[in-house]
């Protein structure tokens, strides 16, 4: 077999298990598995690139996988689960990025690809401009997650579109020139430089609560900007990882702007929500009422039906195993529980079934917004551990709300509602949530997972 078969083959096999590791990431039972699948798979693609004849320096290239594996492994493994969309929107970026480096080098080594197909030379520039911006974008996406830079829309005002327009003029300006046969140096920095600008100052006024959709958005482009270099390269792994890259990240960011009833022009408009953890204006007619443990827990035992509504509060807390527990009493003592999952909740896609599949929950109890929308109105206690957003009745009612209009768990319908939390700070997005001092809302205030074993040690005193 020659060496490149046997490449070819490798490729082969890389592509399956890419498609067979996704197929995992379907559900959280088979998640981690195909990770390792997938991961497998771009290992084989690795080996098969290295034995391309004509390689190059290997102690350059065992460095830089050193590097790679040295700053990597120990941050993903020390990563907390709150803090994954930060980690996603830094890797995906330095994927963007290094397209962009490789599209430069390309421009380099090809003297303005003088003597390359037009072709190559689009495909390349075409990385460039977006490998650039989705790395500056993700870049800033993580400041923002991080609360490095700050999460409420920050924008030049009116001058924003113009702006943005005139960058991506400029960078497709100078990606022309290069086509056209110019083959200045100062071309491809114009061009890296302005994609750069453009993907800071496109992110730079998106509010906090659009952030997942955001981030998805430039996971999506760092997958076509690899795929188009893939192309200019003649490397078909590079295509097929790039398109599954960009492919699912597209749908992602589809289904995620639907779920908050966004649509994606809107989203990079800008300026929807932002700074969270700040104190709720509580003026003089409005009051919380508390309660204690003991008083949640006769609540609770003789419903008939409870909704619990997990959300970021109780990822923080890692509340997951306590409020298993605290269900299974329930359950037991003839209880209908549901645990309803907002397609946001949290911060991350499918941050509630990662962590409720983590503490067992029967996958039968749990249920999408659409399908448990329509049980809370015949629900005895909606019970919300350290959920704000995605119940916040504003999005419904309130045109001047910065969330009206994303759908919501209809908490407020159920006949009597018990929120945990810690005091009366705002959510991801930063806004007020009237629920809180609807007269059938009582709060429960401290650490979720303490309040949680609380409720537990008062139900098996009952
Ligand atoms: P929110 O961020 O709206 O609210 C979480 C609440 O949890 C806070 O008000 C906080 O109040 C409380 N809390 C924090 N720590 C604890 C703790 N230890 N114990 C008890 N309560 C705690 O969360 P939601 O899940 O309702 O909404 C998710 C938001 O995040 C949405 O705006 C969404 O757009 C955004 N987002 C979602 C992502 C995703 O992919 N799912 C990614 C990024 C953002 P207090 O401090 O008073 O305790």
């Amino acid at each position: 077999m020659t060496r490149d078969v046997l490449i070819q083959l490798l490729y082969i096999v890389a592509f399956a298990l890419f498609i067979y590791g996704l197929m995992g990431l379907t559900g959280p039972r088979t998640a981690v598995r195909g990770n390792w699948i997938a991961a497998t798979g771009m290992g084989v693609a690795v080996v098969a690139t290295l034995l391309t004849p004509g390689m190059g320096n290997w102690w350059l290239i065992l460095l830089g996988v050193a590097i790679g594996t040295a700053a990597g492994v120990p941050a993903a493994k020390r990563v907390k689960m709150t803090a994954m969309p930060q980690m996603v929107a830094l890797f995906n970026g330095v994927g963007g990025g290094a397209v962009a480096l490789i599209a430069w080098v390309e421009f380099r080594q090809s003297a303005g690809f003088a003597h390359e197909p037009t072709y190559v030379a689009v495909a390349s520039l075409f990385s460039a401009i977006v490998g650039s911006v989705s790395f500056w974008g993700s870049l800033v996406a993580y400041g923002k997650l991080q609360e490095i830079v700050a999460s409420r829309p920050v924008g030049v005002g009116k001058l924003q579109q113009p702006l943005n327009l005139a960058l991506l003029l400029v960078s497709v300006g100078c990606a022309a020139a290069v086509v056209a046969g110019a083959d200045s140096s100062w071309l491809i920095a114009g061009l890296l430089v302005s994609a750069a600008a453009l993907g800071v100052l496109v992110v730079l006024p998106i509010g906090g609560a659009d952030m997942p959709v955001v981030i998805s958005l430039l996971n999506a482009l760092t997958g076509l900007s690899a795929a188009a270099m893939g192309l200019a390269l003649d490397n078909t792994a590079l295509i097929v990882a790039g398109m599954i890259v960009g492919a699912s990240g597209t749908i992602l960011t589809n289904l995620m702007a639907k779920a908050m009833n966004r649509t994606i022009p809107a989203i990079v408009a800008g300026g929807f929500g932002g700074g969270s953890g700040t104190a709720l204006a509580v003026d003089g007619d409005r009051s919380v009422r508390r309660t204690s443990a003991a008083d949640a827990a006769i609540q609770l035992a003789f419903a008939n039906q409870v909704i619990i509504v997990p959300g970021y509060g109780m990822a923080v807390a890692q509340a997951q195993h306590a409020v298993r527990e605290m269900a299974d009493l329930l359950e037991d003592r003839g209880v209908t529980v549901y645990y309803a999952i907002h397609p946001v909740a949290g911060r991350m896609p499918g941050h509630m079934n990662v962590l409720l599949a983590e503490a067992d929950v029967p996958y039968e109890r749990l249920k999408e917004m659409d399908d448990i929308n329509r049980e809370f109105a015949r629900t005895d206690v909606a019970m919300v551990i350290g959920a704000n957003d995605v119940t916040n009745p504003a999005a419904r009612t309130d045109p001047d709300s910065p969330i009206y209009g994303m759908p919501i768990l209809n908490v407020d319908e159920s006949q009597s509602v018990i929120v945990l939390k810690r005091g009366m700070a705002t959510g991801f997005a930063g806004v007020d949530n009237a629920l809180y001092f609807a007269p059938k809302t009582t709060m429960l205030f401290g650490d979720a997972k303490s309040s949680v074993s609380e409720v537990t040690e008062e139900l098996k005193a009952l």
